[in-house]
């Protein structure tokens, strides 16, 4: 009896241990063919021209082609990966020069109009923006020239800060110093590259509640990308409120989620040529694959309830885009957390609600799990020390309202 006992649990035990966790096949009222799609590599290489140096040779890099026109004017051409495409010209590129001299450098698009305005750096990491002295429009709109001291240290020209894969794997080490985060990889991009996780709790993950994080499914997002760095770092706060919503939940945080497009300078897709956010019906991109059944997997395996994924993204401004449908588990959090927000900072956000019909993230969360979610926008110009502060807000917030769960 006791041994049909032992092989009954072993059996069980074995069936367990073997099963794989899929996320469901959905179809939503608004499909999109998410089959993958051919991409242009850009051309990795230093130009020489006139004395003057362009180089794309780094991760999160995208120049297609430099040009001298005459005198100091030069060209640089921007391509997307592919058309068509969501109009966010993505740009980044080192410059220097054999002497000291002030260039003017044409952004030629060759898709879509100038969005981003200029950022310059000397050590890849401190950014600052040019004013708007230095940049002048097109009359069409299209194309912008900016003017910039060249010398031999080497200058860094970019649409945003440059944040590529080895940024958000130093960043994962840092918050992983902490011994309630955990730092590992779920699996691999088309093209090989770490899917990171921030597995973030104190204690037994057995059946907590999943908050789900993620971000940078599209490259050019960086504004969306600092929010989620700010709103994770007050997580890991050493305060009442952080330590305790840390032994009471489970973070999952997938802060890199394209990133072959980060690393390949793209505008917006995957290496598959998709947007990944509207991949999330069946699948056909790895990185949504992969991070889909990682979180069916962990709700499972745990007997956890995934409760609310939250999204961070950019756009021209400021928005929180929410369902109308919201969770039942939590209802209501969402008007409770944005009216915490908008009164912490002093101001009211935007906030736009609609029906999950499209297969992007936020609705596949409600389809999945039933789970409240948000896409949290930051506009491509908010402040960069707003855009820490209201991060870290928006953190503080959440937890107040689900510590009392
Ligand atoms: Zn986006």
């Amino acid at each position: 009896m006791a041994n049909k006992f032992l092989l009954a649990t072993l059996f069980l035990a074995f069936l367990s241990g073997c099963k794989v966790y899929e996320a469901q096949p959905f179809e939503f009222e608004k499909p999109v063919d998410t089959t993958t799609r051919p991409i242009e590599m850009q051309e990795k290489k230093t130009y020489s021209v006139n004395g003057v140096f362009a180089d794309n040779r780094f991760d999160g890099a995208r120049l297609n082609d430099f040009k001298h026109l005459e005198e100091e004017n030069y060209q640089a051409t921007i391509k997307p990966e592919n058309t068509p495409i969501n109009k966010s010209p993505y740009y980044a590129f080192k410059l220097w020069s054999a002497t000291n001299k002030r260039i003017n450098i044409e952004l030629n698009y060759t898709y879509a109009s100038h969005r981003y305005t200029p950022k310059i750096s000397r050590n890849g990491e401190d950014w600052t923006e040019l004013p708007d002295s230095l940049v002048t429009l097109a009359v069409d709109s299209v194309n912008a020239t900016f003017s910039v001291e060249v010398g031999s240290d080497t200058l860094w020209v970019a649409a945003q800060e440059v944040k590529n894969s080895k940024h958000t794997y130093d960043w994962c080490q840092q918050i992983a110093q902490h011994s309630d985060a955990k730092f590992s990889v779920i699996g691999k991009s088309k093209l090989g590259r770490d899917l990171y996780l921030l597995d973030i709790g104190k204690g037994a993950a057995e059946k907590k509640d999943i908050i789900a994080v993620i971000s940078r499914q599209h490259p050019p997002e960086v504004t969306g990308y600092l929010a989620m760095e700010a709103f994770i770092e007050e997580i890991m706060n050493d305060t009442p409120l952080s330590n305790t919503f840390r032994e009471k939940y489970r973070i999952l945080v997938l802060p890199l989620m394209n990133p072959d497009g980060v690393d390949l300078g793209h505008w917006r897709h995957n290496a598959g040529g998709i947007d990944p956010n509207r991949d999330w019906a069946v699948y056909n991109q790895e990185e949504n694959r992969i991070a889909a059944n990682f979180f069916v997997k962990e709700t499972a395996e745990y007997r956890s309830k995934l409760l609310l994924g939250l999204d961070f993204h950019s756009t021209y401004y400021d928005i929180f885009y929410t369902n109308k449908n919201g969770s039942a588990d939590i209802p209501n959090f969402t008007a409770y957390w944005l009216q915490g927000i908008d009164l912490a900072l002093g101001k009211e956000s935007r906030k736009r609600a609609s029906y999950p019909s499209s297969p992007v993230s936020k609705n596949w969360f409600f389809k999945q799990f039933g789970a409240e979610a948000i896409v949290y926008e930051i506009g491509d110009d908010t402040p960069r020390d707003f855009i820490k502060q209201k991060g870290s807000i928006s953190a503080v917030e959440m937890m107040e309202i689900l510590i009392f769960r």
